[in-house]
């Protein structure tokens, strides 16, 4: 999902921030706050919960297009090769005020973990919280996937071209992971930091566990 600026302009002028229709730190810290007086997820971007709360006409368009976001069902697959359960509480989407923006799949350190459709490696890395951790922009929905806290850094590249199911890496508990765990995130487009919003991944993997 994209906000156009003309639409962001409007979250702005709502929030009580300088029209300028760039979602940066005032903006950020604006909706945080609104959330935060409407009970919302204090996530800072201008999600369809935040969108509905702020009464704009658009809502409807966002919601949509969320739903056309959804990975390509071809081909893709279950990110872990082995016995995996979800977490318990504060593991979810959304949980700790907002700010655990992906879910937690609980898993031995060693699984096997794979991409969930074919798509093209936009970043590894190494983060303090996150661990090693890669991002993958899907082929067709240009929908970005995160897997963090895996075991080792992964050798992949910014810009290898991946299939479904290709090896990403193993479940790890690098980072600020309390458990071996793989941390699973999806991002509308443009993506993940990009001005795309984290999305709750839950509906898509309970389909592809069911596979
Ligand atoms: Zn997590």
């Amino acid at each position: 999902m994209r906000l156009t600026r003309r639409e962001l302009r409007s979250v702005q002028r709502r929030v009580g921030v300088r029209a300028d229709g760039v979602l940066g730190a005032r903006t950020r810290k604006a909706l945080r706050r609104f959330q935060q007086r409407k009970r919302l997820a204090k996530t800072g971007v201008p999600n369809v919960e935040t969108l509905r709360a702020l009464d704009l006409p658009f809502v409807a368009r966002v919601e949509a297009e969320l739903r056309a976001a959804q990975v390509d069902g071809s081909g893709s697959r279950f990110p872990l090769q082995g016995g995996w359960t979800f977490g318990g509480a504060g593991t979810g989407f959304g949980t700790r005020g907002g700010a655990h923006e992906g879910i937690d799949l609980l898993a031995d350190c060693g699984v096997p973990v794979v991409a969930v459709s074919s798509g093209t490696v936009k970043r590894v890395a190494n983060h303090e919280k996150a661990g090693n951790y890669v991002v993958v922009t899907g082929t067709s929905t240009r929908t970005d996937q995160v897997y963090s806290h895996l075991q080792e850094r992964p050798a992949l590249r910014a810009g290898d071209r991946l299939q479904a199911g290709a090896p990403i890496g193993r479940v790890g508990d690098t980072g600020n992971a309390t458990a071996c765990l793989l941390h699973f995130e999806l991002w509308t487009a443009p993506g993940w930091y990009e001005g795309g919003v984290p999305r709750d991944p839950r509906p898509d993997l309970e389909a592809w566990a069911a596979g």
